[in-house]
């Protein structure tokens, strides 16, 4: 039973917001590390971690330190002009990974808009024309229309008709399929290499070598959405890394900002081909955005929480396998910490809510799937918290729901 004053904000929040998603009866009200508040005063441990995005948990000191030094100095400078944490930023960027160019945004689909126009920009200028590109069956790029119409959800294809035409979906991993619908008109593939919203699937390395070649033999670019898998999510700065097989163009988002709206895509120096007025955006390169993505990728390399999430991952992932046959998991995956599971039922949401009720977030991105994508500071102490946590909340559901193990 919520206060009186929580009570009040979930009124106001029913008749002032635009309803858009089915959200519990509580209000957040602040964050610190692995944890969250409610305005009630209830504590969450956050295995969403803000939907893949707080790697140094909530309200780090280097996001708070850089947001009042930079708004002391100089809030906006518009986007017309060079600002110094923009260079900054982009010189880090462009040192710890393969690219060499920077374009910033604030969201992932805006990044990915960014991706999806240059490899166009690409089409026209040395394709003779070619603007499609293939993307995968149940990956996701975001929701403006051109990233709706490149994301691969089924349920998706007819939601807003019509959609941006140049599109068509592969199957994960079926090298075949992608062959075959390459074609004179094909400017770009674009994939996720570990499908989050998906499910957590993985693409293989003998079909990422695959695609990588016939992008070169056909001159068609690569593009890795890394919107998820970026900034040490996987136990690697960036997930093509244990590939070891680069892009033409990648995109970040989530991680980059740390819970600061902020994205990017990077190319390489031979697809610096947006021509004045091409692309942009009034908070491109912003200076807040810029100090604080700046800080929190130098605070991320220093922690060397790639390595963390690779560690915890592991963990977390032997945790899982030992509970595995009492609660009947399936498909224990992942790679750092970008971890799912199946259950035994289509019982997803109601286990989000009893963890709710316990004190736990997680999330559930279809019916029978559980995601954990907790901050990459996670010890082992709060995976051990979350296993006890999520064992529970399993008895609980199996009991209502009569299930015997
Ligand atoms: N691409 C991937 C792989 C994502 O996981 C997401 C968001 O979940 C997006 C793009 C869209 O990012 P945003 O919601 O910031 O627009």
């Amino acid at each position: 039973m919520s206060n009186l004053a929580t009570f009040q904000l979930l009124e106001e929040a029913k008749n002032s917001i635009l309803f858009t998603a089915v959200r519990p009866e509580i209000v957040m009200e602040r964050g610190k590390g692995m944890y969250v508040w409610d305005t009630d005063q209830k504590k969450y441990l956050d295995f969403i971690g803000g939907w893949a995005v707080t790697c140094l948990g909530h309200s780090p000191d280097v996001i708070r330190e850089a947001l009042h030094r930079q708004s002391s100095i100089l809030v906006n400078a518009s986007p017309a002009y060079y600002n110094k944490p923009l260079i900054e930023f982009s010189k880090l960027l462009s040192e710890v990974t393969c690219f060499d160019r920077v374009f910033f945004a604030s969201s992932g689909a805006e990044a990915n808009e960014s991706a999806i126009k240059l490899a166009r920009k690409y089409g026209a200028k040395v394709l003779g024309g070619a603007y499609e590109i293939i993307s995968l069956v149940n990956s996701f790029h975001g929701r403006t229309l051109a990233t709706m119409s490149v994301t691969g959800k089924s349920y998706w294809k007819e939601l807003f008709s019509p959609k941006v035409p140049g599109f068509k979906h592969v199957p994960l991993n079926d090298i075949e399929a992608c062959v075959s619908a390459i074609d004179d008109n094909t400017c770009a593939i674009m994939l996720e290499l570990v499908q989050g919203e998906g499910g957590v699937h993985s693409v293989n390395y003998e079909y990422l070598k695959a695609i990588r070649e016939i992008c070169n033999e056909k001159g068609i670019l690569l593009i890795f959405d890394e919107i998820q898998t970026g900034i040490a999510r996987t136990g690697k700065l960036f997930a093509y890394q244990h590939y070891e097989i680069e892009a033409d163009i990648m995109t970040l988002g989530k991680g980059i900002g740390g819970g600061f709206p902020l994205s990017a895509m990077l190319t390489k120096e031979k697809y610096n081909i947006f021509e004045s007025g091409d692309q942009g955006g009034t908070y491109s390169g912003q200076p807040l955005a810029m100090s604080v993505g700046y800080s929190v990728l130098n605070e991320v390399i220093r922690l060397n929480l790639a390595a963390n999430a690779e560690v915890q991952g592991k963990y977390l992932i032997d945790k899982l396998n030992e509970i595995k046959d009492t609660y009947q998991l399936s498909n224990i995956r992942g790679k750092g910490l970008l971890v799912a599971f199946d259950l035994p039922l289509p019982a997803g949401n109601d286990l989000v809510l009893e963890c709710l009720g316990q004190g736990l977030l997680i999330n559930s991105p279809n019916s029978n799937i559980i995601r954990l994508m907790p901050p990459l500071i996670v010890t082992n102490i709060e995976i051990d918290r979350m296993i006890s946590i999520l064992s529970v909340s399993l008895e609980n559901i199996y009991h209502a729901r009569r299930l015997t193990r």
